[in-house]
């Protein structure tokens, strides 16, 4: 984990294990790169960051899921 002790908000290395929320921020907007077919998204990076602080960490996807 690393962690900015900049004068700004902190971000949270969060990588490697997949999340829906930010652990540094609490926030559920993250921002990614998506792959679009036919107006829709086909896929997305699961390389991700949160939009609301840019802490670095890994996009959920389906087959993450609990059972
Ligand atoms: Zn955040």
């Amino acid at each position: 984990m690393q962690r900015d002790h900049g004068a700004g908000t902190a971000t949270l290395d969060q990588r490697g294990l997949p999340t829906n929320e930010c652990l540094a921020c609490g926030s559920n907007v993250f921002t990614i790169r998506a792959v679009f077919e036919d107006y829709e998204i086909a896929g997305y990076y699961l390389d991700a960051e949160c939009a609301e602080c840019g802490s670095p960490l890994t996009a959920p996807c389906p087959v993450d899921r609990p059972d």
